[in-house]
């Protein structure tokens, strides 16, 4: 399908891209790596009369890791995630989670803030910036600020960005060495989005017992989320068969999906619950 016109625009500095979005009132669109915005438009779903063309912000595609933890640069790709080899250390959990973001082509091309911006309730990288804390700094007209990921993400392809904010940085807390963690998804073919996933990492006391407890899970919701009712059930104790257990229960209980046309809800919330089982198993691994 054709897409439908557009003007566009390609600034060489933040300060131009925030003012081009500023300009159309709420009918400019940032582009970063097209890879939901394209179809999007191709299906008329979204009709934007002008395109901000983020790439030659060379300043946001940087990945910092330092004592404070991880920043990832708006225009920082799957790819470069993929191929940066301190990440392994300083974040695998965030590693682990974007080996399943789509294929290849879209790999080498979806960037960080897109996928937060387009907010699928279904995709890794929201539900990392949840499970692990993000906060996700943005520039606008108004200013610069930065949005807790619990509060960023509303509802289905709908966060809490105004139109002429640009995201720049999403930073993850620092990842404590001895961390335990665990990523697991589910989906049709490899690629696909996930009909559901669990990301959950603890920290242990000196007893084994587990504190400071994660759980995030996507694909189940309008949103991601996380499971505190799960949190709950693992905080404080030992992790082994039969707390598991509880947990996977706990998980199934705790959501509400809707059936759809990939599956049930009945299946669905039993898929999160096997994920956050095995999240937790690999975890305690
Ligand atoms: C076949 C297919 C399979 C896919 N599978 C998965 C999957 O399994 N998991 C997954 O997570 N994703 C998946 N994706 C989506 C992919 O990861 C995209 O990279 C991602 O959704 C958007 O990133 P983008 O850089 O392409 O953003 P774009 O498409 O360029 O933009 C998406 C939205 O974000 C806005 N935006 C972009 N950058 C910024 C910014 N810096 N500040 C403010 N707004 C911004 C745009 O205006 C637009 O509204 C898939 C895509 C395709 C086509």
């Amino acid at each position: 399908m054709k897409m439908p016109p557009f003007e566009y625009a390609c600034p060489t500095t933040l300060s131009e891209a925030v003012a081009l979005l500023a300009s159309r009132n709420g009918d400019a669109k940032a582009l970063a790596g097209g890879q939901s915005l394209v179809p999007m438009l191709a299906f008329r779903l979204a009709a934007p009369s002008l395109l901000v063309d983020l790439r030659k912000l060379t300043e946001l595609r940087n990945i910092r890791i330092s004592d404070n933890g991880v920043a990832l640069g708006a225009m920082v790709r799957w790819r470069d995630i993929e191929d940066e080899e301190r990440l392994a250390r300083a974040h695998p959990l965030l590693k682990a989670a974007v080996t399943h973001v789509a294929h290849y082509q879209i790999r080498n091309r979806g960037t960080v803030g897109g996928s937060i911006a387009h907010a699928d309730p279904a995709a890794e990288m929201p539900g990392i910036a949840v499970t692990c804390e993000a906060e996700i700094a943005v520039v606008g007209k108004a200013g610069a600020r930065a949005i807790k990921a619990a509060d960023f993400f509303i509802g289905a392809l709908t966060t809490a960005l105004e139109p002429d904010e640009v995201i720049v940085e999403v930073r993850l807390p620092a990842w404590p060495r001895q961390r335990r963690w665990g990523f697991e998804e589910f989906a049709r073919r490899r690629g696909d989005f996930a009909m559901a996933a669990a990301a959950v990492f603890y920290d242990t006391d000196e007893g084994g017992k587990a504190r400071n407890v994660h759980v995030g899970v996507i694909g189940v919701g309008d949103r991601p989320l996380r499971l505190a009712e799960v949190e709950a059930v693992l905080s404080g104790r030992v992790i082994d068969e039969a707390v598991v257990a509880k947990a996977e229960v706990a998980a199934a209980a705790a959501v509400d999906p809707q059936d759809d046309i990939h599956a049930s809800a009945a299946y669905r919330r039993a898929l999160v619950g096997t994920m956050v089982e095995r999240a937790l198993k690999r975890a305690a691994a």
